[in-house]
């Protein structure tokens, strides 16, 4: 791609490194920017400035919050003996939906992947298995994805929590293999936690 302009080069390839977004959408992208009042990209950028300079990750859920417990931490109608154990934002947002769960949750910021080089140590692991060894949570739900690296990682604190007397939990698969939780239905999703099943049984059918 030619440009007559250094300035609007760089903006066309920053915005091409979004995912989704390649080299002709970018332009695109771009040019309707110039069209709209300069102020409507200040908004845009002073917006993303902010959140990345002033979000924070919860200190208990790891949630993306914007004071240091997030509202479902923090609020005492939520059972803190329960906690939901999921990939990240997107998960929490989607149970939330289902108006089924009043539990916390755990954000793990991804999956054991040995392909990616990710481990336990990458993801918030070692601060569940620290929370669990505080006595208050009495059931860890996985809520991870069914892929590979889904069952891994739930395999893995599984093992971690052995003899921890903690009960572990999987919700139910009628989502079909493969899907993302993100794409759940919130009927399927919010009856899958219902009606969740011990995770040795899930180890069993699998
Ligand atoms: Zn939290």
């Amino acid at each position: 791609m030619e440009f007559s302009s250094k300035l609007l080069e760089n903006a066309v390839y920053e915005m091409s490194q979004l995912p989704g977004i390649g080299k002709r959408t970018a332009l695109r992208l771009v040019l309707h920017m110039l069209k709209q009042p300069s102020e409507q990209t200040m908004r845009l950028t002073n917006s993303l400035q902010h959140l990345r300079n002033d979000i924070k990750f919860c200190s208990n859920c790891h949630n993306i919050s914007d004071v240091a417990l997030c509202e479902i931490c923090a609020n005492p109608k939520r059972d803190e003996s329960l906690v939901c154990v999921v990939e990240d934002i997107r998960d929490v947002m989607a149970i939330e939906n289902t108006g089924q769960y009043k539990g916390l949750y755990h954000v793990l910021g991804g999956k054991i992947s040995p392909m990616e080089g990710i481990g336990p140590q990458n993801l918030t692991i070692p601060s569940l298995l620290n929370k669990v060894k505080e006595g208050i949570v009495k059931e860890l739900i996985f809520a991870l994805s069914s892929t590979m690296e889904g069952d891994t990682t739930n395999f893995y604190i599984y093992k971690q929590l052995e003899g921890s007397g903690v009960k572990t939990s999987t919700i139910a698969r009628g989502i079909s293999v493969g899907d993302e939780l993100e794409y759940a239905d919130e009927i399927t999703l919010g009856r899958s936690i219902v009606n969740r099943i011990p995770f040795e049984n899930s180890l069993k059918s699998s």
